[in-house]
């Protein structure tokens, strides 16, 4: 298959292999998942779906944020202590992705990698790497020649992404405006460690270096998340990355872009969303799942509607009955056209379309095309098709 990698900024090879690592950026834990989080799951779901059933066996690993700055103001803005906020929302979030089936290999909490994290920067401290300001440690992006290097954005670009993403460019004392932070003082309410730098706890990015390369090494075939993280946060970890270990290396960079709503992206911040277990209460979760991969490029993006979700249902219904009804030879010409589509940087949308079409074949003539056939493309894209529909409340 060949997918879009974010540094290469170009379609690049991807072969399935016997073992193949998948690191995903996962949810920061403030906030219930919305549909725009639904799509980013779905895009390294059936991206690791299809390689397995190319044969490779496959790693995903996808962490949790538990510890970074958003939660405190969440945590003070609903009234609740931090971890009362945080483990709510992480039960919520297993739920959900229970539900509709998104499972991963591990699932890293940022908050059980401090003593890593700790030591991380105590390395990049002993090499030179670091330096230490009113008690924040910095990374010093100077000593690495390749900083900034990755995704081909110009200087003004990532000082602007930096002051709109959690870094802070004009703050003094910096070495440079882009020397971002390792480990800091707590906050009163935020969670406070005490290692071998002393009280504090860890920067954002320095804890995706520690649980990727906990839990993968030192080389990832794929690494995604959305694409508001291509900087600074992809950029610091592969920075830190080389720094402790040469040869570090991510193979793709596949990012996640938004999904939009009310013509905006969908966020939290502007209060433009649907949550997941909103519509999972009223749906079948294959629905939802459906609804999202019809029309979710991860190029592209798409505006959500709500009316997707009786489109989807409609055609889930097609699918199981064809599924049941289809008891013929034929198939294999879909089959190839639909795992083409996926093929091809995971263009879900036509690979859904050519499911549609398929359906009505079978439909208009079941004894002579395969429901069989069907269900086991289906599977690739995480849908079941074995069971009848389900209502929750309706
Ligand atoms: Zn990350």
């Amino acid at each position: 298959m060949r997918v879009y990698c974010t540094a290469a900024g170009d379609l690049v090879p991807l072969e399935a292999k016997p073992r193949l690592t998948i690191y995903v950026c996962g949810l920061t834990p403030y906030d219930s998942m919305h549909l725009g989080h639904v799509a980013l799951l779905l895009l390294y779901d059936v991206l690791a779906r299809r390689l397995r059933s190319l044969g490779s066996e496959v790693v995903l690993v996808r962490n949790v944020t538990d510890v970074d700055d958003p939660l405190l103001e969440r945590a003070q803005e609903v009234g609740v202590p931090f971890w009362e906020l945080v483990n709510g929302e992480i039960a919520q979030m297993s739920a959900d992705n229970a539900t509709l089936d998104l499972p991963a290999t591990v699932e890293p909490r940022a908050s059980e990698h401090i003593e890593d994290m700790a030591a991380m920067v105590g390395e990049l401290l002993d090499k030179g790497l670091a330096y230490t300001v009113d008690g924040w440690t910095y990374f010093a992006v100077d000593t690495d020649p390749e900083f900034g290097r990755l995704f081909g954005l110009s200087l003004d670009e990532r000082i602007r992404l930096a002051r709109e993403r959690g870094g802070f460019p004009d703050r003094p004392g910096l070495r440079n405006p882009l020397d971002f932070v390792l480990w800091q003082p707590s906050r009163p309410g935020e969670p406070e460690y005490e290692t071998a730098l002393g009280r504090g706890r860890p920067g954002w990015h320095i804890g995706c270096s520690v649980m990727s390369r906990k839990h993968l090494g030192d080389h990832i075939d794929v690494h995604g998340g959305g694409e508001d993280l291509i900087f600074p946060h992809h950029e610091c970890e592969a920075a830190q990355n080389r720094s402790v270990a040469d040869g570090s290396a991510v193979s793709i960079w596949l990012h996640a872009v938004h999904v939009a709503y009310d013509g905006y992206k969908m966020s939290k911040s502007r209060g433009n969303i649907v949550l997941a277990r909103t519509v999972l209460a009223e749906r079948d979760a294959r629905v939802l799942r459906l609804a999202v991969l019809s029309r979710y490029h991860h190029r592209r993006g798409f505006e959500w509607h709500n009316d997707f979700l009786d489109d989807a249902e409609s055609l889930l219904d097609r699918l199981i009955q064809a599924r049941a009804q289809g008891r013929g030879p034929g198939g294999d010409e879909y089959a190839v056209r639909c795992l083409d589509r996926i093929d091809d940087d995971l263009d879900f949308p036509a690979a859904v379309g050519v499911l549609a079409e398929w359906a009505t074949t079978i439909l208009d003539d079941p004894a002579g095309w395969s429901g069989d056939r069907l269900a086991e493309v289906a599977e690739v894209l995480g849908l079941d098709l074995s069971a009848p529909r389900t209502s929750p409340r309706r």
